[in-house]
């Protein structure tokens, strides 16, 4: 058994919308882009155990021990005044936990739900724990059925990817913009590397779902949506594509003041993109 521990910011024991089916999630802490249109931007960062949070917690639910940050989940309101303290987007409120703890986990729920979805934060940034959830749950007899899925933004290697393919039953992968300078400013990072991944995944016949946020004035150009068709039909075979629709709930900064998504909009986005695909066309989830 792995002694692998992950830094996990939240578990969510039932999702429908993470993945095919009804879906234990695990929201790793820890992200390599910098969304500005970030619903959950307290994931982005890794706590330096600064304490500076501490002042700001009304229950005193936080306190330094040996230097380190320690957190009384009984103490705590769920007030996330600390997470508005962080100067870094960090959380201290994450725990730690082992491959351990998430199979004895999904053996409480294992009748009750499809599978796992690995998401954060963003999911690779603990590869290795992943990668050993993974085999866990693929070695146990009781645990084999659940699938294994992983929410990225893309950013990985090629190399890096291999390492887990062969116990990850399918990606879901988020595209930002096609617009290099436009993923840039939305991301802090450029998209090469995403496009390449999606390309490589889905020729490896792992790439469930494409994501695309559709921000006003940003990616919802016909210039944009045009690239993500092409790019579509550049890939062989059917690639199935789901358009989200950007909101401000949870967003700081610049992007907090920006307008929502019209529906009206997505939708003949999705029009358009349905009568070219090659799969099919996901409206969002969630308004
Ligand atoms: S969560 Fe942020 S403010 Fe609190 S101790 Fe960690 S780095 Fe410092
Ligand atoms: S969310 Fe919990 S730990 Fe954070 S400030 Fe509020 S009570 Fe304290």
């Amino acid at each position: 058994m792995s002694s692998l521990q992950a830094q996990i910011s939240k578990i969510l024991t039932w999702s429908c919308v993470d993945g095919p089916g009804n879906r234990i999630v695990l929201f790793l802490q820890g992200c390599n882009f910098n969304c500005i249109t970030c619903h959950n931007p307290h994931t982005i960062g890794r706590c330096n155990d600064c304490g500076d949070c501490i002042a700001d917690c009304p229950t005193d639910a936080l306190m330094l021990e040996g230097g380190k940050i320690r957190f009384d989940p009984a103490l705590c309101t769920h007030c996330d005044a600390c997470l508005a303290a962080c100067s870094i987007n960090a959380n201290p409120m994450v725990q730690t936990y082992s491959v351990h703890d998430i199979l004895t986990l999904l053996g409480k729920h294992k009748d009750f739900v499809s599978g796992i979805t690995v998401s954060g934060g963003e999911a690779t940034m603990q590869l290795p724990f992943t990668k050993a959830l993974f085999t866990e749950m693929g070695r146990d007899p009781a645990l084999a059925h659940l699938t294994r899925f992983i929410d990225t933004n893309g950013y990985l290697g090629a190399a890096a990817w291999t390492t887990v393919l062969d116990v990850t039953d399918g990606v879901m992968l988020d595209i930002k913009a096609f617009d290099c300078d436009t993923h840039r400013q939305l991301t802090g990072r450029d998209n090469a590397r995403v496009l390449d991944s999606a390309r490589m995944l889905h020729t490896a016949g792992k790439l469930y779902e494409l994501r695309y946020l559709m921000v006003p004035s940003q990616t919802d150009t016909a210039g944009e949506i045009e690239s993500l068709m092409a790019f579509t039909q550049s890939l062989e075979g059917p690639v199935r594509v789901r358009l989200n629709a950007f909101r401000t709930h949870g967003v700081r900064g610049e992007a907090a003041a920006w307008p929502a998504m019209e529906r009206e909009q997505v939708e003949a986005a999705a029009r358009a993109l349905a009568e070219k695909s090659t799969g099919p066309v996901i409206l969002p989830a969630l308004w």
